[in-house]
């Protein structure tokens, strides 16, 4: 399985994009900068996007890959969320007033997208891939996926504080080759990374405790302002199995 990371950062800059993987050519984690990182001719060829939670970082660019492959598609983007994540889209950005409703158009019939709500822990069958669900602790009933396609399984949490869950059902893949997941805020922030939901170096220490064995571990999500700070504290922790995803546009090979 190929994990291409288009943006792998918690923020957008010049030289950084917002979340946004693609496993092989299809099937596509968050859209913080799906329309952004790739060209439409690789936008066309996705079928399947996983949104773990509502947060602009992880969905804007869902508003982008419509407007650009409006048309263009002979079936539609299929988005995976959870209900609560699922209204929050629907509510707040393809609402008519922020932009046009795809699931709509052209035709009700022949949308450009069309949202499945999906519930925790109840796997799904995307084409070649098995899809886990698992609640994190992040708003809006976020969820991490574990993502599965013959003898290779890799887990992603998005967005999350310290969680217990999702380590637990990630135990019982004996084929898991990669965790991907987060570290938000330097460890000076840590009441805002606590306030937010997110991780800072510190509390990735333990968390790592938690996690399968001896699986690397890519830590993304980085805010572009403390990438350096992080950086630094990161290798501090001295953790072998940790990867600092600094760099977005970089592909991982994983059999
Ligand atoms: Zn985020
Ligand atoms: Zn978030």
């Amino acid at each position: 399985m190929q994990v291409k990371i288009i943006g792998g950062h918690g923020g957008v800059t010049k030289n950084y994009s917002a979340t946004s993987y693609l496993i092989d050519e299809s099937l596509l984690i968050d859209a913080g900068s799906v329309a952004s990182g790739l060209d439409i001719e690789d936008q066309l060829k996705i079928d399947h996007i996983l949104i773990s939670h509502s947060h602009l970082d992880h969905t804007k660019d869902l508003a982008f890959i419509c407007d650009n492959c409006f048309g263009l598609k002979d079936k539609p983007f299929e988005v995976y969320t959870h209900k609560t994540v699922n209204k929050a889209i629907k509510d707040h950005l393809f609402n008519e007033t922020i932009w046009p409703d795809f699931s709509l158009l052209p035709t009700k019939e022949k949308p450009t997208m069309r949202f499945n709500s999906i519930p925790a822990e109840k796997e799904i069958k995307l084409g070649e891939y098995k899809i886990m669900p698992v609640h994190v602790a992040h708003p809006g009933d976020a969820m991490g996926f574990i993502v599965e396609k013959g003898d290779v399984a890799i887990l992603f949490t998005q967005d999350t504080k310290a969680t217990e869950r999702i380590w637990e059902v990630g135990k019982k893949y004996k084929n898991l080759k990669a965790i991907f997941t987060e570290v938000s805020f330097p460890n000076k922030l840590q009441t805002v990374a606590d306030l937010s939901d997110h991780h800072p170096p510190a509390t990735m220490k333990e968390e790592l405790k938690k996690m399968p064995k001896e699986v690397p571990v890519y830590l993304g999500h980085l805010k572009p302002n403390y990438q350096e700070e992080l950086i630094q504290e990161i290798t501090a922790l001295k953790e072998d199995r940790l990867h600092i995803m600094y760099a977005d546009d970089v592909r991982f090979h994983f059999d």
